[in-house]
This record gives structure tokens, C-alpha cells and sequence, in this order.
């Protein structure tokens, strides 16, 4: 007989089936024995109530899966009041289709090869709707024949079994995202994910803080409704903003129940209107430094408070969240490190190159040109040497968003190093005639005033521009010349700009070959010294020189000041060079005086840099004693960041070449920041009027009457004044008329060789006329 034949229409098990079938469990064995002897329904009931008391779910289905014998709990777990309701019905009548097939093909399979299935791991969700796992064996029961009629059944719960380590692979996969360095937000979506999957009926979500701390932005929801995920977005953090502004502002857990009874949630109702969100638990997200990074929240759709184990939950996906977002976030800098200069904010370099390379083929596909200019600050050491790195620091940023201003944020600017910045103009800008344009209005921004703290000053810088495809095909060419084009622009005299051209530009100087040079320059006697005489203006006599450095370089020819001064300052190279102008300038002067020409102060220009070197006492003593010249006869020319920083032992040092006997000037005064009040600290014998002072002199009152004061002040102070640069015979005049006692200029006389200067020295002893005040031009040409 087959199991078929077993079973009527009406779909339960016929007495006769069930007898061989329940012969197969011991139990049953026992019932039928019992049965013999005893009153059957007694029997029923008795085992009934001792399979109701097994805690794990016991039942014997038929051959078609329907169940025919088993315990309570099987039933009331999936709302049935007891196992009686269950009797006769199939899966497919009690759970989903999908859990029903599942266990349908599970238990046909079991009767079909005889072989049970042991601990097979399912999923249920119950009639209350919680989710539970259960570790199920099935085995096969056979008749008398040996045929199968039906299967055994018992399904234990694993729920907190599998709980635990569902929470434990949740963690570890989130781990294992955080350090194989997936998104944050996939990181954090596996986060959700995993919580939702572990808990009964509630919905995750992630809020993180914005930058500006004070707003909530939307994360991470895989599930909430996207409706209303967006219209949470930008949520503000305050004391009573729903569950999670509340909990970001108090950094404590808010736990809300009932979100329409809520207070923190009075201002909050329109949002979740027509979404079904009935209680939303949030805990806050902190960092280690205990800064707020965000929000981990529960939703569920039904008011209740959580259990403690979603708090525990809830609580641990907050720190997991934590671990991500401070990652992604020591991430993100350090992205932006590499990428970035971190004083300005501005790409740096490296960016920069990838930048360029960039431009260039688009420039190519578009056939737009596009332009590279060069920004470099003008002595920007100055503002180091007298104020400190940090006062350096924040000129730099605000010479960064200067900058950034100009050029309005649509051309790259990047800092290219130290006080070199770089933009790359598109578009229109790039023309010609429109980057004069550009580079002007950059340049005059970069002059305005800066303030720090109680001090404002000036800074002024060079640009040098080159145009891609026009002026070079590659990127290291363009750059080269745009540098080449910003040396021109220093060569011109600083603050100004220079727009490469091909005509001009043969022999594009470069910073880095123009240093190498300069090491091997200096030994190999390439830089030779012209001199500039100074008169008397009442005697009419030449009274001292200017020594000045010149480079006769083998390739570029002669070279001035300003073209390797600056970069002397910046590598250290003017300690050596500066030691040779002082020992060749001793030995000229004596040389002179040894041909019996009139005994004139030779004036040295001493940097910052030589000044703090603490050899230089020593090397004046050496070039003094070298030459034989007497002291009275050198000058020293310092400048104002001299005195500015390191007031007091800038003092000792100048007390030290004071009791040498050597002459200490005042250089380009009025350029920098020291007060004339300032000058009486220091012992000088000399002030140099500034240059600037002395151009304007003839239709700028202003001008006029800053020179009066200087000189009157200066004598007042007892020191002797001398004018630069005096270019005119009004300017001398004016000079004049003010009791300046010293001139220097091209009105009286070029830098000039030795040669050309001993000539001049020997004419002065007879020739100069006293009562014009002038000296024939005839003297000097
Ligand atoms: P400075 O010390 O202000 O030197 C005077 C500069 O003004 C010289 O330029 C000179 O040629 C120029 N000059 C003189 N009279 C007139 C005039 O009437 N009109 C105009 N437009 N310019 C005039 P130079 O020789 O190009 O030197 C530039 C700067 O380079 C010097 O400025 C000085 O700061 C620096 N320098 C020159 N030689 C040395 C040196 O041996 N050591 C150091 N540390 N710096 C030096
Ligand atoms: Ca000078
Ligand atoms: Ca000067």
C-alpha cells in the first residue's frame, strides 16, 4: 500500500495509515502499547500534554506535508490557538509562499531520498511579526513495507544563537569595509543594513554633522522613504529638533516613543506626515575627542519604547558609525594634504601638475589657448626677517585670497612653494591684451595695504606670464618661460609684470640653473663691483661710494641686482658673496687712497642674512686688516627688518662695528616700518633716503614734505642724511634747500667702474665747482 492510498480526500490521514506511522517513534510505540491496555483519547490527551511540554517545536507531517501530530507551540507561534487548528493543513496555508515552498521542498526531498535532514537553519517570520531562526531536523518515517509515509519533525530556536552571531558578522563586515577602505557610505549602509537584519521591525538610518556643525545632513537610509530622508536633509541641531537634532545637540540618547506625543517632536510632525513612523530612537554619533559626528537612528511603525537589547544595539552601531566616519574623515585630509597647501587652501604642486597636464589637452582638443602666470613676492624674506614666520604666514594667506579674489575663483590658482604662486587663466583672460589686463589689476591688488595685527604694510610681487600653444607646446617649456617672463618682471625693477616673448626672451633665465651658476660664479671671479659716487652738496665734493655687485655671467651677460640678489638671500649664497664684496670693496678703497686720491667711505650693503650670520664682526675685522683700510673709511648699509627684529642684539652687534669705528647707514629708509622715533635706539651714523621719496619729489607736495621731515628729523638726531637716487637738477635743489647734506643719484653719477671712478676722484681734487652745487656732466659720462 502507498503513502497516497493512505490518505482520503478530505486530506487528513486515515486511521489505518497513522498506525504505522506513529509506530516509528518510540512514544507513539509506547501510546500504542497504552492503547492496548488503556482507553485511547486518555492516552491522546496525556501525550499531548507531554509533547507541550518540549520547548522546541515537535510535529509529524504526511506524506504531503500536512501536519498530523504535534505541539502547541507550533501553532500559537503563527497565531493558532493550538495544535488542533493545525491538524490537516499544509505550509502552504500558514506562511508565505516563499517560506512555505521552502520548507515543502525541504521535507519532499527528505521522504523522496529517505535521507533526514539534520539542523537545517530557517528563517520564520512570525504572526507578530518578529523574525526567528530555527535549527529544524526532518526525518523520514517509514510503514511496515518500508515505504515513507510521512516525516518527524523538531525545530529548535536559534534566534539568540543566531542573533549574536549576526551581530557578530555585522561588525566584522563593517571592519572589514572600514579597513579594506570602502565609501563611507557603503560602509555605513552595511552598518544599517545589518542593524535592521538583527532587529524586529525597525529601519536604520545615519545622520552625519556638516561642516559647520550646526546641521544634520542625510546619510545613510537604505530603507526610511526617500521623500522623507530628503525632506530631514540640512536638519538643524537644537535643544527640541526631533529625536536626532536633539540627541546631536545634548549628545545624549533621545529615545521617543510616540513622536506625535513628543515635545522634541511638536515642531518636527509636518515632516513624517504620511510616512508611517511612529517611535524613533537616536542615539549620537562621537568622536573620540568626543566632538558630535552624527546620528545613528531606529525608526519602527509602531509606538513602543526599545528593549534593552536595541539599546545595546543601537548604541554599538553609533560607535561602529564612529570608527567610519572618523576614518573617512582622517581620509579625506589626508587626501586633501596631498593635495593641498595646507597654509592657503590652495592645490599645491603636485595637484598642479596634474592640473597643467590637464589643461593642455583640452586646450588641444578646443584649440582655446590658455595662459600660465607666475606670482612671486618681491623680498617676501623681508616680511619674514622683520616680523617672524608667523606674520610671514598670514601675509601669504592673504596673498592667497587676494589672489583667489582676482582671478574670481574660475582661474586655478595654486602655490607653487615659499612665496611662488601659479594660475592658469582660461578663457577669455587668456588673450593677449586681457592678461596685461589681468595681470595689472592682480599686481595693483597685491600693493594694497595689509594689516596685522597693529602693524600695515606693503608687499609688492612679479608676474611673468606664457601662453599655451603660442608661446610653448609642452608644459615644461610653458612654465619655464612663464618663470623666465617673471625673472624679466624682477629685472624691470619688481612690482611689474612681464608677458613672455619669443623675440625677447632668447635666454630665458631659470631660478634653479641660475643658483648653480651662481655657486660656481662666485669662486670663478665672475662678479665684479661698480661704484656710485656721493657729494657734498655744499662742498660740492665726492665724499664716499656705493659699492654694488654686478655678474658677468659666461652665457646671459651682465646681470644686476635684481636679477640674483633675491635669489643670494633665499639660498644662503649671499654669505659668501656678501664676504667677497666686503674684502674687494676694503681693498679697492685702500687701493685708491694708496694712488693718493682723496679718501672716500666705501659703502658696503650687508643683508639680514650676513647680518645674523655671527661671523661678520670677524670678516669686517679680517677685510679691514687685509687691506690695511682704516676703519672710518667703510660704511655698512643695513636695512630696517634689521632693526625691527631682534632689536637688542642688533644693537650689540652695531656697538661692536661702532667701536670698530665703521660707519653704520640706514638703508632705503621710509620703505620699511621702523619710525624715525625708533632710530635714536640705534647707533648710526647715516640715513639713505629712500629712492621713492626722492622721484616724486617734484609735484608731489606730500612727497616734499616727508623729505623735509626725514632730513631735519635725521639731523636732529645726528645723523647724516644722504638722498637717493637724485635723477634732477630740481630734485638737487630742493635737496638743497632743506640742508641735505649727502646726494647720490644719476644726476651726479652712474654705478660705475673703478677705473672710471679713480678718474672721477682724481678730477674732484680740482674741478668740482663749489658755488653751483652741480657737477659738470662732462665729469662723469
Ligand atoms: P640700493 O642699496 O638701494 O642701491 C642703489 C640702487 O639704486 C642701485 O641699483 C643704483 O644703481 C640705483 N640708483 C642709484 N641712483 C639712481 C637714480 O638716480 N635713479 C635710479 N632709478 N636708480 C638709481 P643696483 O645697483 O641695481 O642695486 C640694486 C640693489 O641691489 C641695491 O639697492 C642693493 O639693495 C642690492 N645690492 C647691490 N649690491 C649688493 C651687495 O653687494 N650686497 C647686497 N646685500 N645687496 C646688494
Ligand atoms: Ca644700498
Ligand atoms: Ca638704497
Amino acid at each position: 500500500m502507498s503513502a497516497e492510498d493512505k490518505s482520503d480526500t478530505s486530506g487528513l490521514i486515515r486511521e489505518d495509515a497513522m498506525v504505522p506511522l506513529a509506530r516509528q517513534l518510540s512514544v507513539l510505540n509506547k501510546v500504542d502499547e497504552f492503547k492496548n491496555t488503556n482507553k485511547l483519547d486518555v492516552t491522546h490527551e496525556w501525550l499531548q500534554a507531554l509533547v507541550n511540554h518540549v520547548s522546541d517545536y515537535v510535529f509529524v507531517k504526511d506524506r504531503h506535508s500536512r501536519f498530523v501530530v504535534g505541539n502547541d507551540r507550533v501553532a500559537t507561534d503563527i497565531g493558532f490557538k493550538g495544535i488542533s487548528d493545525l491538524i490537516g493543513k499544509s505550509d502552504w496555508e500558514l506562511h508565505t509562499p516563499e517560506v512555505a515552498k521552502r520548507f515543502f521542498d525541504d521535507e519532499q526531498t527528505v521522504m523522496e531520498t529517505g535521507v533526514p535532514l539534520i539542523n537545517r537553519e530557517e528563517i520564520v517570520i512570525l504572526s507578530n511579526g518578529k523574525t526567528r531562526w530555527f535549527a529544524a531536523s526532518k526525518h523520514p518515517i517509514f510503514d511496515e513495507n518500508g515505504e515513507v509515509v510521512g516525516i518527524v519533525g523538531a525545530s529548535r530556536d536559534i534566534t539568540q544563537r543566531k542573533r549574536a552571531q549576526l551581530l557578530q558578522n555585522g561588525q566584522n563586515k563593517v571592519l572589514q569595509e572600514i579597513a579594506t577602505g570602502a565609501p563611507l557610505a557603503t560602509v555605513l549602509e552595511t552598518l544599517v543594513l545589518s542593524i535592521e537584519e538583527q532587529l524586529d521591525g525597525v529601519l536604520g538610518s545615519v545622520m552625519l554633522m556638516d561642516e559647520t556643525g550646526k546641521k544634520l545632513l542625510s546619510g545613510v537610509a537604505p530603507n526610511l522613504p526617500e521623500d522623507y530622508t530628503k525632506a530631514i536633509d540640512g536638519l538643524r541641531i537644537g535643544p527640541s529638533v526631533g529625536s536626532c537634532g536633539t540627541a546631536a545637540y545634548t549628545r545624549k540618547n533621545v529615545f521617543v516613543d510616540n513622536l506625535f506625543e513628543s515635545e522634541l517632536w511638536a515642531n518636527c510632525l509636518g515632516v513624517i506626515q504620511g510616512f508611517d513612523l511612529k517611535s524613533c530612537w537616536s542615539v549620537p554619533i562621537l568622536s573620540r575627542n568626543s566632538e558630535v559626528l552624527g546620528t545613528f537612528g531606529l525608526y519602527t511603525n509602531a509606538v513602543r519604547s526599545a528593549t534593552a537589547h536595541e539599546l545595546q544595539i543601537a548604541e554599538e552601531a553609533a560607535r561602529l558609525a564612529s570608527i567610519a566616519i572618523e576614518r573617512d574623515n582622517a581620509e579625506k585630509r589626508i587626501r586633501y594634504l596631498a593635495h593641498h597647501d595646507p597654509l592657503t587652501g590652495l592645490p599645491n604642486r603636485q595637484e598642479f601638475d596634474a592640473k597643467l597636464e590637464e589643461q593642455i589637452s583640452l586646450s588641444r582638443d578646443t584649440g582655446d589657448p590658455f595662459a600660465i602666470v607666475f606670482v612671486d613676492m618681491d623680498n617676501f624674506k623681508f616680511v619674514n626677517d622683520s616680523f617672524g614666520h608667523e606674520t610671514g604666514d598670514k601675509v601669504l594667506k592673504i596673498v592667497a585670497e587676494r589672489i583667489t579674489e582676482v582671478s574670481k575663483s574660475s582661474h586655478q590658482a595654486i602655490r607653487f612653494g615659499g612665496d611662488e604662486f601659479v594660475l592658469i587663466i582660461d578663457g577669455p583672460d587668456a588673450k593677449k591684451t586681457n592678461l596685461k589686463q589681468f595681470m595689472e589689476k592682480l599686481r595693483a591688488e597685491m600693493t594694497k595695504t595689509i594689516r596685522i595685527g597693529g602693524t600695515s604694510f606693503h608687499v609688492t610681487c612679479s608676474l611673468g606670464a606664457a601662453v599655451f600653444p603660442n608661446d610653448a607646446d609642452n608644459a615644461e617649456t610653458l612654465l619655464r618661460h612663464a618663470d623666465g617672463a617673471m625673472f624679466e618682471a624682477k629685472a624691470l625693477g619688481r612690482n611689474s609684470f612681464f608677458l613672455f616673448e619669443k623675440k625677447q626672451c632668447r635666454n630665458p633665465i631659470n631660478k634653479l640653473a641660475l643658483l648653480e651658476d651662481m655657486r660656481s660664479g662666485i669662486d670663478d671671479g665672475q662678479f665684479f663691483l661698480e661704484y656710485q659716487p656721493q657729494f657734498d652738496l655744499m662742498s660740492g665734493r665726492i665724499v664716499g661710494v656705493e659699492a654694488l655687485a654686478r655678474w658677468l655671467h659666461p652665457h646671459l651677460g651682465l646681470l644686476m641686482p635684481a636679477q640674483f640678489i633675491e635669489l643670494a638671500e633665499e639660498s644662503g649664497l649671499i654669505i659668501p658673496l656678501g664676504l667677497w664684496v666686503l674684502k674687494e670693496a676694503c681693498r679697492q678703497n685702500k687701493s685708491w687712497q694708496m694712488a693718493g686720491l682723496t679718501p672716500v667711505t666705501v659703502g658696503v650693503n650687508v643683508s639680514v642674512r650676513q647680518f645674523r650670520d655671527m661671523t661678520l664682526l670677524a670678516d669686517v675685522k679680517e677685510a679691514l686688516a687685509k687691506s690695511g683700510l682704516e676703519a672710518k673709511y667703510l660704511e655698512l648699509e643695513l636695512t630696517e627688518s634689521l632693526l625691527i627684529q631682534n632689536a637688542e642684539t642688533a644693537v650689540d652687534l652695531m656697538e661692536g662695528f661702532r667701536n670698530l669705528g665703521v660707519n653704520l647707514a640706514i638703508d632705503d629708509f621710509g620703505t620699511g616700518y621702523s619710525s624715525l622715533a625708533a632710530l635714536k635706539d640705534f647707533p648710526l651714523t647715516r640715513l639713505k633716503i629712500d629712492r621713492s621719496f626722492i622721484r616724486d619729489l617734484d609735484h608731489k607736495e606730500s612727497d616734499r614734505s616727508i623729505a623735509r621731515a626725514i632730513i631735519s628729523l635725521g639731523r636732529e638726531l645726528g645723523l647724516n642724511v644722504v638722498a637717493e637716487g637724485v635723477e634732477t637738477a630740481k630734485q638737487q635743489a630742493f635737496l638743497a634747500s632743506c640742508q641735505c647734506e649727502t646726494v647720490q643719484g644719476f644726476h651726479f653719477g652712474r654705478p660705475m667702474s673703478s677705473e672710471k671712478l679713480e678718474r672721477l676722484l682724481a678730477m674732484t681734487l680740482t674741478q668740482i665747482d663749489v658755488k653751483t652745487h652741480s657737477i659738470p656732466q662732462s665729469m662723469i659720462a
